[in-house]
């Protein structure tokens, strides 16, 4: 495929070599001409080198051309549209873990895509074939030594007389790229230690909620979980230790609320957890019992039994500012705090002394 620049320049060259040699001759047949003999002789050594300097540049952006897009694990593809031919650079026998210069079988390559990617490139490349367009996406496949790989694709449809003819484009490796952004997502959202969701996503869930406290049928909860002790932890037996039973509270919790709308860690030892309430069983002082329940059961470590407990505060959700909700949570968990910890407390809003 890398040829084909190269080959049309070649053409050109050997077409105005032969209008020359056809001058020659036609010289020769005239007359015994020695001067216009070494004249043409003189052109073609000039037409020869300049020849020669115009394949090594040639060679030379190649050679470049090859290399950025190695570096850049792009390489490019191409399709006959009337049988279906493929053709592929080096880098992406590469990419798809295949020998460089194998033979190629369309419907075989295919079944190294994802489902879902096989279903969206078929849908897109049709697409681009009727409407004589072209496309780019992202697309996953388990190359033939069962690497997980993603790629970006682009394509365009070359037409001659009308009529789609050949399909080509890039396939780039953006497998790190990708790995790179899902990481830098995630630690935007979750707390990389113990994997809940964290403040930025548990504010953003508050924020919701009561955005659209007038519209749902169960009101919303917040329940503030703060661990009782837990720097006796850390000062004891060192902070590794204290991490540990940081994870095991996240996973307890994760466990006790798995109704909840989102248990988030959202400072050191403090935990939030929003949850709709509704009357009875799922009230949210029933789950707030569980929560201080579950915390207090002993956590083994290393053959050392290890007591924690938690104080929790539980406001309800209203139509007020966020700030608001999560102040009165706060409240009544120091509320909690100060009657003895190792227990939950539902915000009391003040008697109205004026009444
Ligand atoms: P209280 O009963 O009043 O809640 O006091 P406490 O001992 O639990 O301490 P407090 O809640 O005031 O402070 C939380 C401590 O958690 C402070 C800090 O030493 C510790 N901490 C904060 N982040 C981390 C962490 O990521 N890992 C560990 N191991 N400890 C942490
Ligand atoms: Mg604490």
């Amino acid at each position: 495929m890398s040829n084909t620049p190269a080959r049309s320049v070649s053409s050109a060259k050997t077409r105005q070599l032969a209008d020359l040699v056809a001058e020659m001759i036609a010289s020769l047949g005239r007359r015994d001409d020695a001067e216009t003999a070494s004249r043409i002789k003189a052109e073609l050594d000039a037409m020869e080198s300049r020849i020669r300097q115009q394949a090594a540049a040639l060679a030379h952006s190649q050679r470049i051309f090859d290399q950025s897009a190695a570096a850049a694990r792009i390489g490019i593809w191409e399709c006959s549209l009337p049988d279906e031919t493929l053709r592929w650079t080096d880098v992406v026998y590469d990419i798809f873990d295949l020998p460089r210069g194998s033979p190629l079988d369309r419907n075989e390559i295919m079944s190294f895509y994802s489902a879902e990617s096989a279903r969206e490139l078929i849908r897109r490349r049709s697409r681009a074939v009727e409407e004589h367009s072209g496309f780019t996406m992202e697309a996953e496949i388990v190359t033939a030594k069962g690497n997980h790989r993603w790629m970006r694709i682009t394509a365009t449809v070359e037409c001659s007389d009308n009529e789609p003819v050949r399909i080509f484009g890039m396939k780039q490796d953006i497998t790190e790229q990708k790995l790179l952004l899902d990481q830098t997502r995630y630690l935007a959202e979750y707390d990389p230690m113990t994997g809940l969701a964290n403040r930025t996503q548990f504010q953003a869930k508050l924020a919701q909620m009561c955005k659209q406290h007038g519209e749902m049928t169960d009101a919303g909860a917040l329940l503030l979980i703060d661990l009782d002790g837990f720097k006796k932890v850390n000062d004891t037996l060192g902070h590794a230790v204290g991490d540990d039973c940081l994870k095991e509270v996240a996973h307890r919790l994760a466990h006790a609320c798995r109704a909840a709308e989102i248990v988030a860690r959202i400072g050191g030892d403090e935990f939030a957890v929003l949850t709709k309430t509704s009357q009875g069983r799922d009230a949210p002082e029933d789950l707030a019992r569980i929560i201080v329940e579950a915390l207090s059961q002993p956590i083994e470590h290393d053959g050392r039994t290890l007591r924690l407990g938690a104080s929790v505060g539980i406001a309800l959700v209203d139509a007020g500012s966020p700030s608001d909700v999560f102040k009165r949570a706060d409240i009544a968990l120091y509320a909690a705090k100060a009657a003895g910890r190792n227990r939950f407390q539902r915000f009391e809003p003040p008697h109205d002394l004026s009444a």
